[in-house]
């Protein structure tokens, strides 16, 4: 058996009992990555003219990231009007056939220390108190604001926003208190001290952002080093054999003249579509 799931996760499905004194003490131990604020916007208007591309900005308010880390992790996050870091990526520019000619998604991120929602942690989603409601309007404010701040007008073409927040990445993907790269990356819980792949139990493998490496690379080497394991493959990489049934092209989103005729086609019904008629609710 394999598990996908953060060590945190993971162990929760075993009994104590089955686990020895030494690993229950190194789960207690172990610390998580940071958790987010994510705010996914549809936009009613033409990004590449507000200045975007199919590429991600990394706004940092001064060139001292770490003390841009710091401000988003310890500083109180009501107390100023923006947040000194934000990722800021568009789906639709960078993928052509997900556009409709007409609406564009966008999408934020920005680190908050989960502790700033555990007092809501017990709430289900959906039912969430309102204290809750009124601490995402106005970290979404803050949001907003940071955003107009690098894309001046955006909020004109705002159709829909949401918010997602720690309690959110907890919900969706079960992540140990809302973490975004599995346990957190210092020295004592990365390499040979990060959870290895072979676990104790007899027959349970861990793969995922916890072990090998996070991110997607990260995460999905990790499952063919874990797969390697699992076959007895001395050398994981030697998996990946050459299949030539399975194509994969990467088209540069910024040069419409090297697509294919099927994703010129695909974002012409798209857009198609729109125009007769299809529409985004506020
Ligand atoms: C907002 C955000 C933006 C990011 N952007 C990037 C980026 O641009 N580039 C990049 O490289 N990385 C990015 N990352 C990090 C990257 O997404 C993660 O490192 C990667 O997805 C981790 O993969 P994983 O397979 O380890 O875990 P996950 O993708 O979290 O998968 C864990 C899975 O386990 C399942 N699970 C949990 N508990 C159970 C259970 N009890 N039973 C069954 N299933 C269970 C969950 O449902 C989930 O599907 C981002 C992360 C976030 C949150």
């Amino acid at each position: 058996m394999v598990s996908n799931a953060d060590p945190g996760k993971t162990y929760q499905l075993i009994d104590n009992e089955f686990l020895s004194p030494k690993l229950l003490k190194r789960l207690q131990r172990t610390t998580y990555s940071v958790a987010s604020l994510n705010m996914f916007l549809v936009i009613d208007g033409d990004l590449r003219q507000m200045g975007l591309d199919s590429g991600n900005v990394w706004y940092a308010a001064h060139s001292n990231l770490n003390e841009v880390y710091r401000q988003l992790l310890e500083d109180d996050p009501l107390a100023t009007d923006e947040f000194p870091g934000m990722f800021i990526s568009s789906p639709s520019l960078k993928d052509p056939t997900s556009y409709d000619g007409r609406y564009h998604s966008l999408e934020t991120v920005t680190f908050i220390p989960y502790s700033r929602f555990s007092a809501f942690e017990k709430s289900i989603t959906g039912q969430r108190p309102e204290a809750y409601n009124q601490l995402k309007k106005q970290l979404a404010e803050k949001v907003l604001r940071t955003l107009e701040g690098r894309i001046p007008g955006i909020r004109d073409a705002i159709v829909k926003w949401e918010l997602g927040t720690p309690l959110t990445n907890s919900y969706y993907v079960e992540g140990t208190l809302g973490n975004c790269y599995g346990t957190e990356k210092v020295l004592g819980q990365m390499g040979p001290f990060a959870f290895q792949a072979k676990t104790q139990v007899g027959g349970l493998y861990l793969c995922g952002s916890s072990t090998l490496s996070h991110g997607v690379m990260g995460a999905t080497n990790s499952g063919i080093n874990t797969a390697a394991q699992i076959l007895g493959v001395r050398r994981p990489l030697d998996l990946l054999t050459n299949d030539p049934s399975q194509e994969l092209r990467v088209y540069p989103a910024e040069h419409p003249e090297s697509w294919p005729e099927w994703v010129v086609k695909k974002a012409a019904v798209k857009s198609r579509r729109v125009r007769e008629g299809g529409s985004v609710r506020k």
